[in-house]
C-alpha cells in the first residue's frame, strides 16, 4: 500500500478525490481515504514534539527527544486517535508519500511521521502551493525524496525554540519565587523577547517625548459663492510672534490667486500579495489581527480557493496558467465584468520585488466558494480583487496645487482626483485615496477673505504600532518568520506584555525588559535572534549543519542563565513588583462616585467576590457581582448614573458589559437578557 500523510483531516479529502475513487474509512474516532493500492490519511498538525529526556524542572536543560504529542500534555490527548489511525498501517504499507503543506512545519510533521513510524520505507514528497485537483494529481506524479534541508532546518527551530523557551520560563518561574511572595509563572520565547524589547523602546521614546509648540494659519476664502480652505505655506511656524506678524499683515485685506499647477500621474497597479501584505492590508482594511488574517486566509486554503498564503513571494510565475484562473473566476457574477475585460488583453500581472522559493504569491484558484462565513467572504473578495488588479491597467490621477497670494503672504490648497480609473475599478471597494473635486480656479482669480486664525498645535510623539504596522517594521528587521510573527505578537498579547489594538506595552512587558537588559541581555538581543534566522537559512541553503547551530545555542543560552542564576533574587524583586502592581492594577474597576476612592474587586475568606470602596471603612460603597467568570475594568462609567461600567466574561458565553450599581436603570434591560441566556 502507499500511504499518503495529509497535514489535517480536511487536506487529506481534497488529496484524496483527487487522486482516485476513495472510500472514507472511520475507525475508533479518526478517518482516511482508501483506494485501490492506496490509503490518505490525515495528522492533525504535529504529531510528535520535543520532550524532555530525563524528569525534573531545573534548568539549564538540553536534552530533548522527540515523542507523540499526547504523552508531552494532556491537551493533545485529540492527537492519539490520530496518530493510532496513521500506526494501523505499519505493517501493510510498502511506500510513503509525505503531502503536508510545502512548508518547513509541514516537513517536520510529515518527516517525523515517516521516521518514528514507517523507518526504512520508500519516501516520497508531494509540492504543491493549492489544494486543487490538477495540481494535487500533478504533485503526486512528480513527488520526489523528502527535501533534507528543509527538514532539517525545521528540526532545529524546533530545538532553538524548545531550548529558550523551557529555560527562560524556568529561569524567570525560579527567579520570582526566589523572593517568596507572589507565584506566577513568567515565559519569554527566543523571538519574543526581542519582539517585546523592540516595542518597549518605543514605548520609552514616547515617555521621553516632549512636545514642541507650534502655530498654523488657516483661511477660508470665498471665489464667487464658493467657500475654501487654505493653509499658510509653512505648516508649522515655530515662532508665534512670527505666526502675528502674518495675521497682522493679513488683517482684512483680500487677494488673488498667484498659480494654479495642475499635473498628470499614473499610478501603477498594485502587486499581488504576500502574507505580510495581506495582513497588514486586513488590519487597516477589517481590523483583524494578523493571527486571524492567517487563520482565515489558511481555512481558504484548505477548501482550495486560494493558494497557500503562507508566503512572503509578490510574483505570479507564468507556470500558474493566470489566465485558466480569471476564466474560472468569470462565473462569479460580481468578477464577470473585470474578467471579461482583462481576458481581452496580454494578462501581464504587474509583480513585487519579494520572492520565496517554495510558493507563489497568494492568489485565488478559481474554485467557485461555497458558504463562507462573513470573515471568509470578506479576505476571499480581498484576494481576488487584489489579484484581478495586478493586470489592470495603470490609473491616471491629477492632481493640483493652488497658491494664493495675501498681502505678500503665500496661502496653499491641493488635491487629486482620479481620470481615469483603470485596475482601481476592480480594486475599488478597498481603496483608501481621497477624491477631490476640482473648484473652477483660475490663476488671477479675486479671493475674498471670509477668515484667518491662529491655530495652536503641538508635535506628536512617535506613534505606537499597530498590528498591520508592527508586521513590515518586524519583517523588515527579520524578527521572527512570516509564518511565526502572527502567533508570536498573539502570545505577546496573551501572557499581558501588551495591550491594546494600538500597541502598548504593559507595566508587566516593560519591567520584564528592564530585568532582562539588566541581568540577560542576549535573551532580548535583535541581533542574536536574527543570526539564528540566518543560520538557518544556511541550513536551508546545505551551507550549515543542525548539530553546529544547536550547540552554539546552547553555548550561549549556558552562559546567559549561570549569569542570570546569580542574580536570580534581583530578577525576582523586579518583576514581583511589577506582578503585584499589575494585579492591583487589575483589580481597580473604575472611581467611586460616593467618594472619589477607588473600587476594587474584593475576594471574602469564603472565596466569594464584591466589589467595594478603597475608602473603607470611611466609605461603605459596595455593589455585588457575579460570581462566575472574570470581570474587567471598561474604563467607562454609566451613561445613566455616573458608576463604572465593568466588561464581565464567562466559559462558554458572550461577554457582556453592565454598570456596577444594581438598581440602575440600565440593569433592567440587562436582567431581561440574562434571562434569556
Ligand atoms: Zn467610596
Ligand atoms: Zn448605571
Amino acid at each position: 500500500v502507499i500511504l499518503v500523510i495529509s497535514e489535517k483531516p480536511s487536506a487529506a479529502e481534497k488529496i484524496a478525490y483527487a487522486l482516485g475513487e476513495a472510500k472514507r474509512i472511520e475507525k475508533n474516532g479518526a478517518y482516511y481515504f482508501e483506494m485501490d493500492d492506496m490509503a490518505v490519511v490525515p495528522a492533525v498538525g504535529h504529531l510528535f514534539g520535543l520532550k524532555q529526556s530525563v524528569k525534573g524542572s531545573f534548568y539549564p536543560v538540553f536534552d530533548v527527544r522527540w515523542a507523540p504529542t499526547f504523552e508531552i500534555s494532556k491537551k493533545n490527548e485529540y492527537s492519539r486517535k490520530y496518530f493510532e489511525n496513521i500506526q494501523n498501517f505499519q505493517n501493510s504499507v510498502d511506500e510513503v508519500v509525505i503531502a503536508t503543506d510545502y512548508d518547513t512545519e509541514g516537513s517536520v510533521i510529515g518527516y517525523n511521521i515517516y521516521r518514528f513510524l514507517f523507518p526504512e520505507k520508500k519516501v516520497r514528497r508531494m509540492k504543491f502551493s493549492t489544494l486543487t485537483r490538477d495540481e494535487l494529481k500533478k504533485s503526486y506524479e512528480d513527488a520526489k525524496g523528502p527535501d533534507m534541508r528543509l527538514i532539517e532546518a525545521g528540526l532545529t527551530r524546533h530545538n532553538l525554540d524548545w531550548y529558550y523557551g523551557i529555560n527562560l520560563s524556568r529561569a524567570l518561574t525560579t527567579a520570582i519565587k526566589s523572593t517568596g511572595k507572589v507565584f506566577s509563572i513568567v515565559s519569554v520565547g527566543r523571538v519574543q523577547g526581542p519582539m517585546l524589547k523592540f516595542l518597549a523602546d518605543r514605548e520609552r521614546e514616547i515617555a521621553a517625548f516632549e512636545p514642541v509648540p507650534f502655530w498654523q494659519i488657516a483661511l477660508k476664502f470665498k471665489i464667487g459663492k464658493e467657500l475654501f480652505d487654505a493653509l499658510y505655506k509653512d505648516k508649522q511656524i515655530w515662532d508665534e510672534k512670527a505666526a502675528n506678524r502674518i495675521l497682522d499683515d493679513c488683517k482684512g485685506k483680500d487677494g488673488f490667486i498667484s498659480d494654479v499647477i495642475k499635473t498628470n500621474v499614473e499610478k501603477k497597479p498594485p502587486c499581488p500579495f504576500d502574507l505580510t501584505s495581506l495582513q497588514t492590508e486586513a488590519y487597516n482594511l477589517f481590523g483583524y489581527s494578523p493571527k486571524q488574517t492567517v487563520d482565515i486566509a489558511q481555512s481558504l486554503y484548505s477548501d482550495a480557493y486560494i493558494s497557500y498564503p503562507r508566503t512572503s513571494s509578490q510574483k505570479l510565475p507564468k507556470q500558474l496558467d493566470l489566465r485558466a484562473i480569471v476564466e474560472k473566476l468569470i462565473r462569479q457574477v460580481k468578477y464577470k465584468k473585470f474578467c471579461d475585460e482583462l481576458l481581452k488583453g496580454k494578462m501581464l500581472p504587474n509583480e513585487g520585488k519579494k520572492k520565496d522559493p517554495a510558493h507563489p504569491a497568494i492568489h485565488p484558484t478559481g474554485e467557485i466558494p461555497k458558504e463562507l462565513s462573513s470573515t471568509q467572504k470578506k479576505v476571499y473578495d480581498l484576494i481576488v480583487r487584489r489579484f484581478l488588479s495586478c493586470f489592470g491597467d495603470p490609473a491616471k490621477r491629477e492632481s493640483m496645487r493652488v497658491r494664493l497670494d495675501i498681502a505678500g503672504h503665500e496661502f496653499r490648497i491641493s488635491g487629486s482626483r482620479t481620470l481615469e480609473k483603470g485596475w482601481m475599478e476592480i480594486y475599488e471597494p478597498y481603496l483608501r485615496i481621497k477624491e477631490v473635486i476640482f473648484p473652477e480656479i483660475k490663476k488671477d482669480d479675486k479671493v475674498n477673505v471670509k477668515k484667518l486664525e491662529k491655530i495652536g498645535k503641538e508635535t506628536q510623539p512617535p506613534s505606537r504600532y499597530s498590528q498591520g504596522s508592527i508586521l513590515k517594521e518586524l519583517e523588515s528587521r527579520d524578527i521572527g518568520t512570516k509564518a511565526t510573527r502572527a502567533q508570536i505578537l498573539q502570545t505577546l498579547y496573551d501572557r499581558g506584555y501588551i495591550r491594546e489594538k494600538s500597541i502598548e506595552v504593559t507595566k508587566l512587558g516593560m519591567e520584564l525588559v528592564k530585568a532582562m537588559e539588566i541581568y540577560a541581555p542576549q535573551v532580548i538581543d535583535e541581533e542574536l535572534t536574527r543570526s539564528f534566522e540566518k543560520e538557518m537559512d544556511g541550513i536551508m541553503n546545505g551551507k550549515k549543519k543542525q548539530e553546529s547551530v544547536l550547540s552554539e545555542a546552547k553555548k550561549i543560552l549556558e552562559k546567559t542563565l549561570e549569569e542570570f542564576r546569580k542574580n536570580e533574587k534581583e530578577v525576582g524583586e523586579i518583576l514581583d513588583k511589577a506582578l503585584m502592581e499589575t494585579r492591583e492594577n487589575e483589580r481597580t474597576l473604575g472611581v467611586c462616585n460616593k467618594c472619589g476612592g477607588e473600587l476594587k474587586l474584593i475576594f471574602t475568606k469564603r472565596k466569594t467576590r464584591f466589589v467595594g470602596c478603597s475608602g473603607y471603612p470611611k466609605c461603605n460603597n459596595a455593589y455585588p457581582v457575579p460570581q462566575g467568570g472574570m470581570i474587567k475594568k471598561t474604563e467607562k462609567n454609566c451613561e445613566k448614573c455616573g458608576t463604572p461600567i465593568v466588561y464581565v466574561f464567562r466559559k462558554g458565553k458572550r461577554p457582556f458589559r453592565m454598570c456596577l450599581d444594581p438598581n440602575c436603570e440600565t440593569k433592567a434591560d440587562w436582567n431581561k437578557k440574562a434571562k434569556k441566556e
